[in-house]
């Protein structure tokens, strides 16, 4: 009954490990999930009371496919301030979350074969959504000595007479590594010598930076000339704390975004109006609540990077953004667990959850096996915690 592509197509890894976090906490156990990437903290209080507002206003029927006018004059606002340039509301479309945007972008460049360079470690539903979409993800793993990223010499190498497009995303999910300015630079360059390129950036985390800024460099500050075949793409998720409400967008030259709305249009329809007007209140109004969020994390940042170091054979990633530690457990693999030797990731993970009843995120599903990812968008109690659970694992590997 399936077709081809559905009987190989997986879950998403972190929603179904958050599932079963979930699932083993109503069963009773005493889980601490550091699985899925969500704030731990509550939509902001004016941004609720606009979605309530909007309900009593009965602004609940269809809104146009690409999402009400006043939402995308505030995003073409704010966008227009990070990238620096003069946005037109034509130049945005709002979806469903940023996760059916970045299906909704590949979709309207991809042709059947063509290729993408997805750079690695990857955000888990990357290569699928390529592959969904008709086109062919080109790995390009990025190595620990540039702290995850790619170099504009791995640009270059992976670029083909079939690269369609190349997908950025810093501060990165999931190592927290962010692009300087400079090898943006060095990016950018190269992209220019490939004209028929598009880049798709995904900044959902952007607002998340651990920088003096507090905001990420972006590839259009750059090279600002990039922006005709750009797409910006965010959303209401991350710094708004709003993953439930779904709302994400893409900004871009006209000609893709008119070809993403058509696509919306046709398939999901419009997001919800509820949730875009919370989000016209929540961009426009919540820049103290924002910057509080980002200085909670960052203390949350400094409280699990220096608990987490003292584990003996971990090593870890000092993000520069996000909500993630990229933990390198190489060490532990090959160790003796339970009169067996450890073999990689994914069963590292699997004792930690059945044993420990600590889930987190096996590297594996980000491609490149030896690592974990951990969520520190939690309370410093669960953080706390959940290092005790990894010493006694670690305790127990001989
Ligand atoms: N990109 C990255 C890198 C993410 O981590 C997420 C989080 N799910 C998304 C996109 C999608 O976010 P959402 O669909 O909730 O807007
Ligand atoms: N981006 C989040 C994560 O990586 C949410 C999960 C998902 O959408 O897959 O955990």
């Amino acid at each position: 009954m399936l077709s081809k592509r559905m009987q190989e197509l997986k879950p998403s890894p972190t929603l179904a490990l958050a599932a079963k976090a979930k699932q083993l906490k109503a069963d009773g156990h005493d889980v601490i999930s550091l699985t899925v990437g969500e704030p731990d903290w509550t939509t902001y209080a004016k941004a609720k009371e606009a979605g309530k507002t909007a309900i009593d206003e009965n602004k609940t029927t269809y809104t146009p496919a690409a999402g009400i006018p006043p939402l995308k004059a505030a995003i073409a606002e704010l966008i227009g301030q990070q990238i620096q340039k003069t946005i037109d509301p034509s130049q945005v479309t709002v979806g469903a979350g940023a996760k059916f945007i970045i299906y909704a972008a590949l979709t309207a460049v991809l042709d059947p074969g063509d290729e993408v360079i997805v750079p690695s470690p990857y955000w888990v539903s990357y290569p699928t959504m390529v592959e969904l979409a008709g086109g062919e993800p080109k790995i390009v793993q990025c190595e620990e000595s540039t702290d995850f990223k790619m170099t504009a010499d791995q640009l270059e190498q992976a670029m083909t007479s079939k690269t369609k497009a190349v997908l950025l995303n810093s501060p990165s999910n999931p190592t927290g590594a962010e692009y300087s300015t400079e090898e943006l630079v060095a990016l950018a360059a190269v992209l220019k010598q490939h004209p028929n390129v598009v880049i798709i950036s995904d900044d959902i985390y952007n607002q998340l930076s651990f920088n003096s800024e507090s905001l990420s460099p972006h590839i259009l500050n750059v090279e600002p000339s990039l922006f005709d075949r750009c797409l910006s793409i965010n959303g209401m998720s991350k710094a708004y704390a709003m993953t439930g409400w779904r709302i994400g967008w893409a900004v871009g030259p006209e000609v893709l975004i008119k070809a993403m709305a058509s696509f919306q249009s046709q398939t999901t329809g419009a997001s919800s109006s509820v949730s875009q007007w919370a989000s016209v209140t929540a961009i426009k109004d919540c820049h103290k609540e924002v910057e509080q969020a980002l200085v909670a994390l960052k203390e949350r940042k400094t409280f699990f990077l220096d608990k987490i170091s003292k584990v003996p054979g971990l090593s870890i990633f000092n993000p520069q953004g996000a909500f993630y530690l990229w933990v390198n457990i190489n060490q532990w693999i090959g160790q003796s667990y339970k009169g067996e030797a450890l073999k990689d990731s994914k069963q590292v993970a699997e004792a930690l959850l059945n044993d420990e009843k600590l889930a987190v995120v096996p590297g594996q599903e980000f491609g490149l096996d030896g690592y974990l990812r951990l969520s520190f968008a939690a309370s410093t109690k669960d953080l706390e915690e959940a290092t005790r659970r990894f010493l006694n694992f670690q305790s127990q590997l001989s």
